[in-house]
């Protein structure tokens, strides 16, 4: 008889063992053109164009500096609609109660989660409340939906050779923030957890040519840029000086042996525009409120399809590749 393979902490990574479970389980169980393509958010026909996407979140701790499991439970889910172009309209929230959790914890995470619905526009219409045995912990799942607005059409395959590659701010602040928590390390590093609908707008109404966008997060951006250089067949080359990292990020990554490209955000998206709008979408980003430091970081080129690459500051050249194995497991 074979070995049974077991389900193993890598395949909750967000890396090579997570996709390879997508793709050998789920994706040939739930096959459809939709769900083939593995976008931020699904697009399906409607009476206007919608977009659907669903998350779950199982964060540890449940509080967290810059934020908690409710905020992040609606910033997940809206950001995944507005890096398709979305405007993201509707939340179904399904929480998993864990007996034990303290009724204030709950109050304070739900009412974060309201907030941060109203900050972002969106209405929570439908939700679920389930009690399992544990030992005080919370799950959350929440799905959502968008409207997609005529002509907008922003994906993971439309990377084009020229693009501009630009980050709407600093790397790796929320895997930072909680891994410091957990380790009882004093530092002032927060989550950067919040929504994106500001920048996205603002960059939807300016006009700029937008061929892809995708958040930052598990994985971080060096597993981000590997999937999308191999979804649009194309080649990012990156400049490793113009990398925005906080100094106290950067020595914590640097203690732990951890690297700031693999760890993950909540509030930070990149975003792959036309060459001649690259300075002006900055500028808008910047001038939003979640887009403090956003940097044009590299370019798309047509060298060799499907990778990507860090040109570092003595001169060589680092390949990315998607994160594998464990990475940091509940930072989202
Ligand atoms: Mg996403």
């Amino acid at each position: 008889m074979s070995q049974e393979k077991k389900i193993t902490m890598a395949h909750g990574s967000g890396g090579r063992a997570t996709n390879d479970l997508i793709r050998e389980i789920f994706a040939q169980a739930f096959t459809n053109p939709v769900l083939d393509a593995m976008e931020d958010a699904a697009v399906v026909p409607g009476n206007e164009k919608i977009a659907f996407t669903t998350d779950s979140f199982v964060v540890e701790p449940l509080e967290f500096p810059g934020g908690d499991i409710g905020r992040l439970s609606v910033c997940g889910t809206v950001n995944d609609l507005l890096m398709r172009g979305a405007v993201p309209k509707y939340l179904t929230c399904g929480f998993v109660l864990q007996e034990g959790l303290d009724i204030g914890l709950l109050e304070r995470i739900v009412k974060s989660l309201a907030a941060t619905a109203r900050e972002a526009g969106v209405e929570v219409v439908a939700g679920d409340t389930k009690v399992v045995e544990g030992n005080g912990g919370l799950i959350i799942n929440t799905a959502g939906v968008g409207f997609v607005p005529e002509n907008v059409c922003i994906s993971a395959s439309n990377c084009r050779v020229g693009d501009a590659i630009l980050v709407s701010g600093n790397l790796g602040d929320h895997h930072a923030a909680i891994l410091s928590r957990r380790m009882g390390i004093s530092n002032t590093i927060e989550s950067d957890c919040a929504p994106l609908g500001e920048m996205v707008g603002a960059l939807l109404q300016a006009g700029i040519r937008l061929h892809c966008l995708r958040d930052i997060t598990r994985g971080g951006l060096g597993t981000v840029l590997k999937e999308l250089a191999e979804a649009s067949q194309v080649t990012m080359a990156l400049d490793e000086t113009r990398l925005p990292i906080d100094v106290q990020v950067r020595d914590f990554c640097g203690l732990m042996g951890l690297d700031p490209m693999y760890m993950g955000n909540e509030g930070k998206l990149v975003a792959f525009v036309a060459p001649e709008d690259a300075v002006r979408a900055c500028e808008l980003i910047s001038s939003c409120a979640y887009g403090n430091n956003a940097t044009i970081i590299g370019a798309v080129t047509d060298e060799k399809s499907g990778e990507a690459y860090v040109n570092t500051s003595i001169g060589g050249k680092r390949v990315l590749d998607v994160l594998f194995g464990e990475g940091l497991p509940r930072i989202c």
